[in-house]
């Protein structure tokens, strides 16, 4: 919410830019980083690039400065010229469209697709994370950045959405790396007032509040409202004053705590954000249960219905007319479960409502309903509940059809009804304004409205070599000096010896082959491997002609201790000469980082142990800036390599679903992939990408570079994604007639 004593600071002509501050459209669109950085770039850094901040902290003399700054005024009038012209065009505005004579190039996907009605009937989006943007804390990784694209993109091509979440007070951690090497976690509180937030309030102008019963209490709960584009997203608060102390933390971290702190927050998030849309008076078409988290808003909708007289049967077919599930990861930790006690200490009273029919209501979160020692899945709930269940990938789809199969034990797994939606990106946020600028140069203005479609890649061959090859270097250099700054930073704060901190100056080189590796640090993503050969790592990262260097970022779950000792062990070279050029662990993986990381590497390298991982989108962020993939046959990667080294490069043989340990996976073949990783890196990627012309244009390489960006943005973008979705969110429309 914008601070009103910053609204009287803020000279009229640029009173635009507390408008263009409450919404996180400015993130994705051309210009608006750059305005609110140019205010004082040191003070962007220490807000953490949030724009209410630095709204409020600089100094007024800087305001009367720019107020007079024809080239900066000039740039805000034209930015919040198109955010109004984005914002008028929201979904169901197809009159006024229409009789603004606005040529149909501005209407959007949605207008021309779904019918007017649909835009009063939106579809909920119900998720535990969402990434928009570093400064807005609601996430941790891959689920809530593919969940802040999701929206990113449903707003951009106008499908009619509402979202629902949680709003952390201290979100997740910061991590911090000690001068051991051990990982610790930070947790800041943060301040709403300082956020793109509004409290919802009632028509009397107190705080709208809903309630939801926990053990016998009843919780309330505030709303807040974040709007990203044209789409409201809703993050529910428990920290309101009348709520017994220890409900006022539900709220406070995202996946902190156990089981008992996991079911009272999804309580919160499913049953409470179906109270929150009726209190807002909003009825949605459809629902889409993003993940199990959200799975209990199944049980408040057939509450209401039984409510209504409904029968549970018809209740049932009623939420599942309506109900889309989307499950990301086969990793237990991924999918909750909650022991039967515990379900019913914590919903005791609401069952009641069931019409003595809670046992039934247990046996739907049971892969074998009759079996009362079966734990609660959100997983199986979500699945029996749901009209389409959706994979990440083709790859997890039979996975997930192995996996999920009791559920239909009528069925085969050939006949599973499973579907894959792969997984996409928002290219407008991933994106490098360097590589923005030349396909506009290149492609046409408009590249961004057609980036899901193939045609348009096909003439990836008008961007000269030369061109492609300068400004992707450019950026490789601008993460070299990314990586120098949080490694001086980091090292200071951490009280390294003055010494490695005047080091961090001079680590990598900006010439050298980069290769990114950032995810999680999680048992099957397989951060040991690279410790598996440090002989062979090293003589590679020193070669004398044709050396590589790394540059890592990653959490461990604060629970995880192998995951840090991994962590420790990794960090063991600091300070080791050699090393000390070559490679660089980044503390705080977060959005930032990675948009530099994907922005700046050449090599994207994923190594998790398949088939647990169900897409990955990091890899999938690195191809339109030109990065290459380097991965295990796993997610997203074996549907997207195509086979004969064109497009990046393979690691290792593929998942076969037909091995006895298909979905109980070993590290056998831990050793095989190391080789084959280091193999590729010596034989095939270095020597390709040092292959120069008398230019110093490595041309084999760039080739590489635009079968990658021709073969795979449109199809792992979140465009192709979310109109994917649409077919599910409104079946009965002309989408679907094809
Ligand atoms: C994209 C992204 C992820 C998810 O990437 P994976 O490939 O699934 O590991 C996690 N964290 C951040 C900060 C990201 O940008």
């Amino acid at each position: 919410m914008i601070d009103p004593s910053v609204l009287e600071l803020l000279p009229p002509n640029l009173s635009a830019l507390a408008r263009l501050a409450g919404n996180v459209w400015w993130t994705w669109n051309e210009g608006g980083e750059s305005l609110f950085r140019d205010l004082a770039p040191h003070l962007w850094r220490e807000c953490l690039h949030n724009p209410l901040e630095i709204l409020r902290r600089v100094a007024p003399d800087r305001f009367s400065q720019l107020t007079v700054d024809p080239s900066y005024v000039g740039r805000l009038e034209h930015l919040s010229r198109s955010f109004d012209d984005y914002m008028q065009q929201a979904p169901g505005q197809h009159a006024s469209i229409r009789a603004s004579g606005a040529p149909t190039g501005s209407a959007t996907w949605g207008h021309l697709h779904l019918p007017e009605e649909a835009a009063e009937h939106p579809v909920a989006y119900f998720c535990a994370e969402f990434g928009l943007h570093e400064s807005l804390r609601l996430y941790s990784g891959g689920l809530g950045i593919l969940a802040g694209d999701h929206l990113k993109a449903a707003s951009d091509h106008g499908l009619p959405l509402v979202a629902i979440g949680l709003l952390y007070r201290n979100g997740y951690f910061s991590q911090r790396i000690g001068t051991d090497g051990w990982q610790r976690e930070v947790y800041d509180d943060a301040d709403f007032d300082a956020l793109p937030l509004e409290l919802v309030r009632d028509a009397g102008g107190s705080p709208l509040l809903v309630e939801v019963p926990i053990r016998g209490r009843a919780v309330r709960i505030q709303i807040w409202r974040a709007d990203v584009g044209r789409v409201r997203l809703f993050l529910l608060d428990c920290d309101v004053e009348g709520n017994e102390a220890i409900d006022r933390w539900i709220t406070a971290h995202l996946y902190g705590g156990d089981a008992a702190t996991r079911i009272v927050q999804e309580i919160v998030l499913g049953i409470g954000g179906i109270r929150a849309l009726r209190a807002l008076r909003i009825t949605p078409s459809g629902y889409h249960m993003n993940e199990g988290h959200s799975a209990f808003l199944v049980l408040e909708l057939i509450r209401e219905r039984l409510l209504r007289g409904a029968s549970l049967d018809d209740a049932c077919a009623w939420v599942r007319e309506r109900a889309v599930f989307t499950t990301h990861t086969p990793v237990p930790a991924g999918n909750d479960v909650f022991e039967t006690s515990m379900m019913r200490d914590c919903l005791q009273g609401y069952l009641d409502d069931f019409n003595g029919q809670g046992e039934t209501i247990f046996g739907l979160g049971r892969r074998h309903p009759g079996d009362e020692f079966e734990p609660f899945g959100m997983t199986p709930l979500a699945i029996r509940m749901a009209h389409s269940s959706n994979a990440v990938s083709e790859r997890h789809r039979e996975v997930c059809a192995r996996m999920w199969s009791p559920l239909w034990p009528e069925r085969s797994v050939e006949e599973s009804p499973f579907r894959g939606i792969t997984n996409g990106v928002h290219v407008p946020t991933w994106i490098a304004p360097l590589m923005r600028r030349l396909y506009a140069e290149h492609l046409g203005a408009d590249w961004l409205e057609r980036v899901d479609d193939p045609d348009l890649w096909a003439q990836i061959d008008r961007v000269p070599d030369g061109e492609l090859w300068r400004i992707h270097s450019l950026l490789r250099a601008r993460l070299v000096a990314v990586a120098r700054d949080g490694a001086e930073q980091q090292w200071r704060r951490a009280g390294e010896s003055d010494q490695l901190v005047r080091a961090a100056r001079s680590i990598l080189d900006p010439n050298v082959l980069t290769i990114g590796f950032a995810r999680r640090i999680a048992g099957y993503k397989r951060w040991d491997l690279l410790l598996a050969d440090m002989d062979r790592a090293l003589a590679l990262m020193n070669h004398p002609e044709r050396p590589i260097q790394f540059v890592f970022a990653g959490k461990a779950h604060p629970r995880d201790n192998e995951g840090k000792r991994v962590l420790q062990q990794i960090l063991a070279w600091r300070g080791r000469p050699e090393l000390l050029k070559r490679v660089i662990f980044l503390e705080g993986y977060d959005h930032f980082l990675g948009r530099k990381l994907v922005q700046g590497v050449d090599i994207w390298l994923n190594l998790p142990l398949p088939p647990l991982e169900a897409s990955g989108t990091s890899g999938m962020k690195v191809i339109v800036n030109g990065g290459l993939n380097v991965s295990v046959l796993d997610g997203w990667w074996a549907e997207a390599w195509d086979g004969h080294d064109g497009n990046g490069w393979a690691v290792g043989e593929p998942w076969d679903p037909a091995s006895p340990r298909a979905i109980n996976p070993s590290r056998d073949r831990d050793a095989a992939d190391v080789r084959a990783v280091f193999d590729l890196l010596e034989h095939q990627i270095a020597p390709l990408f040092y292959d120069r012309d008398r230019a110093g244009i490595p041309h084999g390489w760039v080739t590489h570079m635009k079968n990658s960006i021709r073969t795979l943005t449109a199809a792992f973008s979140a465009s192709r994604m979310v109109k994917e979705y649409a077919r599910l969110y409104w079946p009965g429309t002309s989408l679907n007639s094809r």
